[in-house]
């Protein structure tokens, strides 16, 4: 007997015919002899349309409002998910983040899980029965309720295996599993059949949201193996596992990330000290920076650009402005019209060339390249809004239309 984590997506729970599709997939597993809890997202767009009703009364509102409100899709679509079970003969009982044993720190709105108690859990499968729990939330040490931040529910399916030592931990979602782009976007993505930690967090990291960023680092860390499927047309999905079990991969694919903007800060004095200086300032503020480009030095000052997550812009704003007389700098200018596109593939490592074979494509697409940053395993470059659907393909196509490259 083993036990499964299921974690089932909005597109799979979003109406009656699709809760009864989950069901079945459920009761399936059961039926063969294991124990299962179930991990559910609000259905269809419920979370946005949460979001969206919240700012018709106060655009301003409490973080910790807005997760009283939020968790409350989850607890529909659990429920539901219990009552279709329940009418397939099923025993089963729906929790809610708490009940299971969900505690987070205080971050509401993008709060990490300090611990599962999973004593609820493990009662309930003494019971035989199925258990299925809201994903997306817990509780703080105030008793108040938490979000784990958008796309959460896919870290709460692998706390729960990495807390009750699972024996696997299944994603469904609404595509067949991790592919060398966004499917829905590019026409020619294909799906891979493994793809390594390091290699997933990096595209979930750069904005392939089809894993929740911080699910992937939890199961790295824990050494859960995931297997990302459609709910739909129930085919193998993709492994995502450690990397000294697989082939590497020159290039396992390509993402984009719209959510970001571009912060220089004009006329630095050229002297020690002052980058120090601006990314303390924005460290202090918890503000996320990303690619960074220092100018050389031109009579005695230089340029330092650097890319922050959008919803960070106005504070990097707010921190950098009142300081950029004290360090001599002449003014700070931004951009919100820029997006990362990214390439990420253990095989790159190893394999001088890549980088510009990823330029040349670009060039070919007629496409400007404003910033570059590089890792181990990955090429980021900074463009144009405007051109970032062009790039992807362009970037796309120049590795995979060939053969697979497989290293
Ligand atoms: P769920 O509601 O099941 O959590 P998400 O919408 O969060 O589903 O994630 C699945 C979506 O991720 C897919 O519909 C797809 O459009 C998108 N996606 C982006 N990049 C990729 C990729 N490289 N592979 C697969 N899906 C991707
Ligand atoms: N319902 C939440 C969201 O839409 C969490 C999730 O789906 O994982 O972001
Ligand atoms: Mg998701």
């Amino acid at each position: 007997m083993a036990l499964i984590v299921q974690k089932f997506g909005g597109t799979s729970v979003a109406n009656a015919e699709r809760l009864f599709n989950v069901a079945d997939i459920v009761t399936k597993t059961y039926e063969q002899g294991n124990d299962v809890v179930v991990v559910v997202s609000a259905q269809g767009d419920t979370t946005d349309d949460l979001i969206a009703k919240a700012n018709e009364i106060n655009t301003n509102a409490s973080k910790r409002e807005m997760d009283m409100l939020l968790t409350s899709g989850e607890q529909i679509s659990a429920s539901l998910l219990a009552m279709a079970i329940e009418k397939l003969g099923f025993p089963v009982i729906s929790l809610l983040g708490w009940q299971a044993g969900f505690v987070t720190n205080s971050n509401h709105g993008n709060a990490r899980i300090k611990r599962i108690l999973p004593d609820r859990i493990q009662k309930e499968l003494d019971k035989k029965n199925i258990v299925v729990i809201t994903g997306f939330q817990g509780l703080n040490r105030y008793n108040d309720m938490t979000t784990l931040g958008r796309g959460g529910s896919d870290t709460s399916a692998v706390a729960i295996a990495a807390a009750m030592n699972a024996d696997l931990c299944q994603i469904y979602t609404d595509v067949e599993g991790v592919f060398t782009a966004d499917p829905r976007k590019i026409k020619g993505a294909k799906k891979l059949d493994v793809i390594s930690y390091d290699e997933m967090l990096e595209l979930a990291s750069l904005g392939a949201q089809v894993l929740h960023n911080r699910s992937v680092e939890m199961a790295k860390k824990y050494n859960i193996e995931l297997e990302v499927l459609s709910s739909l047309t129930r085919k193998p999905g993709t492994i995502v596992k450690e990397a000294n079990k697989m082939e590497k991969m020159l290039i396992s694919g390509v993402a984009k990330d719209t959510d970001v903007a571009r912060v220089s800060v004009i006329g630095v004095p050229d002297k020690p000290g002052l980058a120090f200086k601006i990314f303390s300032k924005l460290s202090a503020k918890n503000i996320n920076v990303d690619i960074i480009l220092q100018s050389i030095g031109r009579s005695g000052t230089k340029d330092i650009s650097f890319t922050v997550p959008k919803s960070d812009l106005q504070d990097a704003l707010d921190v950098l402005e009142p300081y950029v007389e004290v360090i001599g700098a002449s003014s700070i200018v931004y951009d919100d019209t820029v997006a990362k596109v990214s390439i990420v593939g253990a095989g790159m490592e190893s394999h001088p060339g890549v980088a510009a074979e990823m330029f040349e494509a670009l060039y070919e697409a007629n496409i400007n390249i404003r910033m570059i940053s590089t890792s181990e395993i990955k090429i980021s470059v900074l463009i144009n809004t405007a051109d970032a659907d062009r790039a992807v393909e362009a970037i796309h196509d120049k590795f995979f239309s060939g053969e697979f490259p497989m290293k």
